[in-house]
């Protein structure tokens, strides 16, 4: 069993697929594990971190690879090295990319998308969603400080007082709930708001106060699967009303809002952002699924007479190390699944729920079926 680390084409692209932790754990598995050169350069992984736990630094790597693990969706380039009938495994962001899915099932490999990982208790160790966004609320709020130029906690000196910055979050899922506590923890004053009901505990516990429409349609916003649905126009009307006023006040904004498969919900308009102080800050982590404010630009800082909109794409990569780390783990983790580990060998189960769910293309066809080509 040949396990291939691939070191990522996108020049934006910082992450790595493993870390000398999971070269460790696939080694034990019986795999032998080849690295691309440089793979894990730009997360702090010097070549020498993986020859150090066994692992050979090849630029073959990919050339025989049973599995190849890598962050990104491959490319034309990328699959024409492997070879047919491997496994790739990567965060596919496979919604409105169907040809992409289809020249990746022409090239004969069978894709796993590891965001499509059911949110259930065996496979939260393989939940990417979870731990990339939890890195990225931390550093959103991280990114907001350092745009903001003013301190965060209140500070009373001589020389006068500081007041505390007002942060305000705006959808309060994994991304959201981090960027709370970081923000708490620097001292700022929090606010936020999100459409699912179980959030409002979940911000108080947290030291911050819940902002939010609590009408009928609010107490029934949450899917089965957890995620928040879309709301109606008369919602968002209210929605809006009850948070221009809000933004006005507040210094920092951090919005995370997100509905699985659908643009990400428009939240801050262009007026609300121009009601707030010079110097107010906006960090839009939905930017890369068309923002949730109005005027956010993807891997921009737009400065709007001293208003920042830091719309940053992948954030989570923006703390490299630990976000390879974490997402490293998480792909062990589906990996192992797969292996029959007597026979130290791969041996798939097509029948498991969690490959079913996560199977994009197999045998030259694309498998999936909420990514069919439409006829
Ligand atoms: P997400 O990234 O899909 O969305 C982020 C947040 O935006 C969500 O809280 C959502 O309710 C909110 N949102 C959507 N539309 C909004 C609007 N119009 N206004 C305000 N907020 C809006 O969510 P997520 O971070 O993936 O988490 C979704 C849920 O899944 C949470 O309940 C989380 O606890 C749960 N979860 C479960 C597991 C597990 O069981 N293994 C793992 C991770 C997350």
């Amino acid at each position: 069993m040949k396990i291939a680390v691939a070191k990522e084409i996108d020049p934006s692209e910082p992450r790595v697929a493993a870390s000398p932790d999971t070269v460790k754990k696939f080694k034990a598995l019986g795999a032998e594990i080849a690295v691309e050169p440089g793979a894990g350069l730009k997360s702090g992984l010097p070549d020498s971190e993986f020859t150090a736990v066994g692992a050979t630094v090849s630029a073959d790597a990919l050339k025989d690879a049973d599995i190849i693990i890598k962050v990104k969706r491959p490319e034309a380039s990328e699959l024409a090295q492997y070879k047919r009938g491997a496994l790739v495994i990567a965060i596919m962001d496979p919604y409105g990319n169907e040809a992409a899915l289809k020249t990746i099932a022409d090239a004969g490999v069978s894709a796993f998308a590891m965001e499509l990982m059911p949110r259930i208790t065996r496979a939260q160790v393989m939940d990417v969603l979870s731990s990339q966004a939890n890195l990225a609320g931390y550093r959103a709020v991280i990114e907001g400080a350092e745009a903001f130029g003013r301190a965060f906690p209140m500070m009373m000196t001589a020389a006068g007082t500081v007041p505390a910055a007002k942060v305000f979050v705006m959808g309060v899922g994994v991304a959201g709930l981090q960027a709370i506590a970081t923000a708490r923890r620097l001292g700022a004053v929090v606010t936020a708001t999100d459409v699912r009901p179980a959030t409002k505990e979940q911000v108080e516990s947290l030291g911050a106060k819940f902002l939010a429409v609590e009408d009928e349609e609010f107490k029934n916003a949450q899917t089965a699967g957890g995620y928040a649905k879309e709301m109606s126009r008369e919602y968002q009307a209210k929605q809006a009303a009850l948070t221009a006023e809000h933004i006005k006040k507040q210094d920092i904004v951090i919005t995370t809002a997100l509905i699985p498969g659908r643009p990400a919900p428009k939240l801050v308009s262009a007026e609300m952002v121009k009601s707030m102080k010079p110097g107010s800050v906006l960090v839009d982590l939905a930017v890369e699924r068309g923002g949730n404010v109005e005027g956010a630009k993807p891997g921009e800082v737009v400065d709007l007479d001293g208003i920042k909109i830091v719309g940053y794409t992948n954030v989570a990569g923006r703390v490299a190390a630990s976000a390879s780390s974490l997402y490293a783990r998480n792909l062990f983790s589906f990996v192992e699944t797969m292996v029959d580990k007597k026979e130290k060998k791969l041996a798939v189960n097509w029948d498991d729920e969690l490959v079913k769910a996560t199977a994009l293309t197999k045998d030259g066809a694309v498998i999936h079926p909420n990514f069919q080509p439409k006829v």
